[in-house]
């Protein structure tokens, strides 16, 4: 995000705003994201990606498979649905939230930040903000520390607006 830009504090994974995608233009956003790092947009992977898409909190690969499945009426495995999502977060269009096991669809996977997730203890939502300012700050306070940060891990659990 170019400096200076005025920063919504509080953005829903699903919102708009200038660099986040919902719906079809996500998918498309993430397509042209992962050809232009050499992979191909298959029918398993858009479909994947697509079920991703579609939770409001983070799930795992047996939640995709069964989405997957259920949409296309046909057995679909975890284990190919985790070789994709694996291939997803290397790729920016899927980020892991570590305190829930799972994953999310990256709202912005043509444009690469330290995400910060906030995640409802009670109904498992999940938003997630950026704030570059705050991250950029933890990776400063690691590597003062002498230590190459390469993925900081930034998750707020709490209740969520629906649930206070
Ligand atoms: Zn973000
Ligand atoms: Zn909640």
């Amino acid at each position: 995000m170019p400096r200076g830009e005025p920063h919504p504090k509080f953005v829903r994974m699903a919102a708009h705003h200038h660099h986040e995608h919902s719906g079809k233009a996500l998918s498309r956003a993430a397509q042209t994201t992962l050809e232009k790092a050499g992979e191909q947009w298959t029918a398993m992977r858009a479909s994947v990606f697509t079920a991703l898409a579609g939770f409001d909190k983070p799930a795992s690969a047996y939640d995709i498979a069964e989405a997957v499945s259920k949409a296309e009426d046909r057995r679909v495995a975890a284990n190919s649905v985790y070789r994709i999502l694996d291939l997803f977060v290397g790729a920016n269009l899927a980020r892991r939230v570590e305190s829930s096991n799972a994953y999310i669809a990256n709202a912005h996977p043509d444009c690469l930040h330290d995400c910060i997730f906030l995640v409802c203890d009670s109904c498992g939502q999940t938003v997630h903000i950026d704030d570059d300012h705050i991250t950029r700050e933890v990776r400063h306070a690691a590597e003062v520390a002498g230590f190459s940060p390469e993925r900081p891990v930034i998750e707020v659990r709490g209740k969520c607006a629906d649930c206070e």
